[in-house]
């Protein structure tokens, strides 16, 4: 999973050569940073390592998600369509428009479930935005061609997939805009950082802008000088992290290939234990292999058998009691808690409900995640891995007894 595994003597190097010029700034000191501009290297560098047209480099994946679809138009009333199982930060960047989340079901790919989408989208529906879960692929033709013919953007949450592909095309270039982020856990990171990626230039420039103050970026003018098309915000990522993405991106088949390996001697392991079964990976090839999913029959045996990988050291997740990644967890959300005084986005300025949220919307979600354990897997495992293998083969042994 995490990129700061093999932070390095390239990272220095990149991030020392930043320092010796002295530009912090992504834009601007023309004179100053010598032709280097390390930010817009990097969007170069990923937009084609993706195969998009064009990248935007942002703060966080969280910024990213919020530009986005800031650039997409979506605001107050609209509804945004996304899931029950991701990490808070794809509902926040919707509420945080004043857009409200709807929650769509997973299935067995623990990503958004295109049968339950098709019954969610209502006449207020202006986006979808699917999440690439723990290293694979969502069912994502399926979905943007629901979301086309329903006249739906699409905005791929692809902070977990970074480098994931489905039938040769990597995701994140699928709907209208596919986000990442870089943040300290993720497969490749920038401490902070998030990238937008887009085929379409009109939404490339209204993100861009939108990220930047509204600065319309006119090289003919000094920044001082330009105008501004629309009232923006400052997501800027900043030159040491543009630095950073470039060594971590050099590295990123690496650490793809490697977490492969290893995540198949666990998973070659666990086969063995009757009655396990896997979560559905649409295409293994593009499969990131940051994470091995299984489920359990029942949520009593997966509690079981979580009580027996604690006792035997086998790290792992179990996402149906995870506070940051369940909507059943999402207590301040199903709540309606919210710092501004008046309870928006909950609530009106009347004090009036607007959006709220049961607890039991999801019976699917709740299905399979209650069944699911996860193994986290790392690049460097060498000396965890035969641990994890003989921890897996006691408890096989108690499991068929
Ligand atoms: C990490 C993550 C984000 C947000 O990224 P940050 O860079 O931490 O803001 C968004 N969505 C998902 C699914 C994530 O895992």
């Amino acid at each position: 999973m995490p990129g700061f595994e093999v932070l390095g003597e390239e990272e220095k190097q990149e991030i020392l050569g930043v320092l010796e010029r002295g530009v912090l700034f992504r834009y601007e000191f023309h004179n100053e940073r010598k032709g280097v501009y390390k930010v817009r290297e990097f969007e170069q560098a990923f937009s084609h390592y993706v195969g998009a047209k064009y990248a935007l480099a942002v703060s966080s994946g969280t910024a990213a998600l919020k530009v986005g679809l800031a650039a997409l138009g979506i605001g107050p009333g609209d509804e945004v369509l996304t899931q029950g199982f991701t990490f808070v930060a794809t509902w926040e960047a919707i509420l945080d428009l004043g857009a409200i989340p709807v929650f769509v079901e997973v299935d067995d790919t623990l990503c958004m479930d295109p049968q339950d989408l098709l019954k969610k989208i209502g006449p207020n529906t202006k986006a979808v935005v699917p999440v690439h879960m723990c290293g694979a692929q969502a069912r994502i033709d399926t979905i943007v061609e629901i979301a086309r013919a329903n006249g739906l953007k699409v905005l791929e949450d692809t902070a977990q997939a970074c480098g994931g592909s489905l039938k040769g095309k990597f995701l994140g270039t699928f709907g209208d805009f596919g986000e990442f982020s870089f943040d300290s856990v993720k497969t490749i990171t920038t401490g902070e950082g998030g990238m937008l990626v887009t085929d379409d230039k009109g939404l490339y420039t209204k993100a861009s802008q939108y990220h930047d103050h509204g600065h319309v970026h006119d090289p003919t003018l000094p920044r001082g000088l330009e105008g501004r098309n629309f009232v923006g915000f400052n997501y800027r990522m900043m030159e040491i992290q543009g630095a950073l993405g470039l060594a971590q991106l050099r590295k990123l088949g690496f650490i793809i290939s490697r977490q492969k390996e290893n995540k198949l001697m666990i998973k070659e392991e666990l086969s063995k234990i009757s009655s396990i079964t896997f979560r559905n990976i649409l295409d293994e090839g593009g499969d990131i292999g940051s994470f091995l999913i299984f489920f359990l029959p029942s949520q009593e045996e997966a509690k079981w058998f979580k009580k027996s990988m604690d006792e035997n050291k086998i790290p792992n997740v179990y996402w149906y009691e995870n506070l940051w990644h369940y909507y059943k967890r999402w207590e301040h959300l199903l709540e309606g808690k919210s710092v501004i005084t008046s309870g928006y986005p909950f609530k009106d300025s009347g004090g009036k409900t607007r959006i709220s949220y049961d607890e039991n919307a999801l019976p699917q979600t709740e299905h399979l995640l209650s069944r699911a354990i996860t193994i986290p897997i790392n690049i460097n495992m060498e000396k965890q891995l035969p641990g994890i293998l003989d921890g897996i083969r006691k408890i096989k042994s108690q499991w068929t007894a």
